[in-house]
């Protein structure tokens, strides 16, 4: 079929461009390609600059119009600058494969085509949006985040671009979560010569990895990740130094709230007489939770898919995404609306080439439905 060649046309020339979240030049390309596809069919673009990374992108056909959907795809991926030379796009078989291939260049050409659909036919509803490209989520959404939670303020529904389950499913639930990083300071002294004037940054640390590793509840779905450490400058010296990198994720608001809590309360007073600590980060995305508004929406999406024969479930996931701004505002919202794929985040990620047009008319009918 011409329009899937055509597609896998674009999403091979997205996937040949390096665009890791700290590789601002590369996301900007990225960018840049897709403006000019929108601008062709009349869209307006407000473009956000960023000085570190990536600029953000606003995309509506006529700004001073109010529309009811949102629609949020990030253009970073976790990939760094010369990942494309080493393993560039590729097609095996019924898959496609390189650096971001399903998170999300796949997604970002989805979401082109479903809207080239509507604009074509015509159907109004692709005036009935406003559409997102992000810079940053891969890390947290820095600089997109306050950008997407002004602009869901005044929207019904959020469809999030992130790529569908190996098995075809859509997400209806996230958890959230953010990072932490623990400083302490303590007091240097030789190890030899009068280790008792000396306080071990490290001891402390240690002492505090401890406790935060036992908030884990694996049944809750609580994870606490000291995932990195660092201190010390030699083995003869007590350290007066350490640090602690710590990956927090949580299914419910009220988790959030109590890992917050309980991860300052440890912090807030050292084991060790005489080190400091001081702690920096927090939870920046709050889960999406499967409430009464998103089963609706829920609901539309399957119905869409059923009328194409189709048979659309939905999972709960662990990781994190850009779901959780406009999900946490009380804004209607489901993720993994992209095609179907694998291997997120790893060396074989990888695209099934055949869900690109069944999910872009996925995409493209559940807008119309809801305008
Ligand atoms: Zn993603």
């Amino acid at each position: 079929m011409n329009q899937k060649k055509e597609m896998l046309g674009l999403i091979e020339q997205l996937v040949n461009i390096d665009s890791g979240s700290y590789y601002k030049k590369g996301v900007d390309k990225v960018a840049e390609i897709l403006i000019n596809q929108f601008r062709e069919m009349g869209f307006q673009i407000t473009i956000k600059k960023n000085k570190l990374y990536g600029n953000n992108v606003v995309i509506q056909y006529d700004e001073n119009k109010k529309t009811d959907i949102l629609i949020v795809a990030h253009m970073d991926t976790v990939f760094p600058e010369g990942t494309v030379r080493e393993r560039p796009f590729t097609i095996k078989g019924s898959r496609a494969y390189g650096p971001g291939v399903i998170d999300m260049k796949s997604s970002l050409v989805t979401l082109l085509y479903a809207i080239k659909a509507l604009y074509q036919q015509p159907n109004n509803a692709y005036k009935n949006i406003t559409i997102i490209l992000n810079s940053d989520e891969e890390i947290g959404s820095p600089t997109s985040k306050k950008l997407i939670e002004k602009i869901s303020r005044t929207k019904k529904y959020a469809l999030i671009m992130e790529p569908a389950r190996q098995d075809g499913s859509i997400v209806s639930a996230r958890r959230g979560g953010g990072k932490y990083i623990l400083s302490v300071k303590g007091k240097a002294a030789h190890s030899g010569v009068s280790p008792e004037d000396g306080k071990s940054a490290i001891e402390e640390l240690a002492h505090k990895i401890i406790k935060l590793q036992q908030l884990n509840n694996a049944q809750k779905g609580i994870s606490i990740n000291v995932g990195m450490i660092e201190g010390g400058e030699a083995v003869n010296v007590v350290p007066s130094e350490a640090k602690g990198m710590i990956d927090v994720r949580i299914t419910s608001r009220e988790q959030a709230r109590y890992v917050r809590k309980q991860i300052e309360k440890i912090c807030a007073t050292p084991d060790i007489k005489g080190t400091n600590i001081t702690l920096k980060g927090g939870i920046n995305r709050l889960p999406l939770e499967l409430n009464q508004a998103n089963k609706k929406l829920l609901l539309v999406v399957q119905d869409v898919a059923d009328s194409i024969g189709i048979e659309l479930k939905a999972v709960h996931t662990g990781g994190g995404s850009d779901a959780s701004f406009p999900a946490n505002l009380g804004v209607a919202t489901i993720d993994g609306l992209g095609p179907i794929g694998g291997g997120l985040h790893n060396e074989d990620e990888y695209l099934e080439i055949h869900s690109l047009t069944e999910r872009c008319f996925l995409l493209a009918e559940t807008i119309s439905r809801l305008s």
